[in-house]
């Protein structure tokens, strides 16, 4: 079951895509899925030429570019709460982070480092640099 912000959301790529947002069906199927006080608040910021949904970067407003308070960022991550920016008034939308699958495993990496490290200690010692020993 999606979130009335997700859906929010949705219609509002739709929205800015669709030539007459009125009479798209689509646009008409998700209004009807978001509860009337959200959708009402959408649609005054809509009107005002704002986006109505803003999404959640690194706990930054995407709307205002404003940081958000940590409470109200830890409620848009647990999704427990619909929430609005304290700055710009938009919903906010956080997109939950896709399973990036992340740098190898971390002690393989630091493997690597160390060893690469070493093989250029090695060099550096056999060859010493030759800009710096004229100068002295
Ligand atoms: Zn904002």
């Amino acid at each position: 079951m999606k979130s009335p912000i997700e859906i929010l959301f949705q219609l509002q790529e739709l929205e800015d895509h669709a030539a007459v947002p009125d009479q798209d069906a689509a646009v008409q199927r998700l209004r009807q899925k978001i509860p009337a006080p959200v959708l009402g608040h959408y649609d005054r910021l809509r009107v005002r030429g704002k986006k109505g949904v803003a999404l959640v970067r690194n706990g930054v407003c995407a709307g205002c570019h404003m940081r958000l308070a940590s409470g109200i960022y830890a409620t848009l991550v647990r999704a427990e709460d619909i929430m609005i920016c304290d700055t710009c008034g938009r919903y906010l939308h956080i997109i939950p982070a896709p399973a990036v699958p992340e740098a190898p495993a971390p002690a393989a990496a630091i493997d690597g480092g160390i060893t690469l490290k070493l093989i250029k200690r090695g060099r550096k010692k056999k060859v010493p640099t030759p800009e710096i020993t004229p100068a002295v």
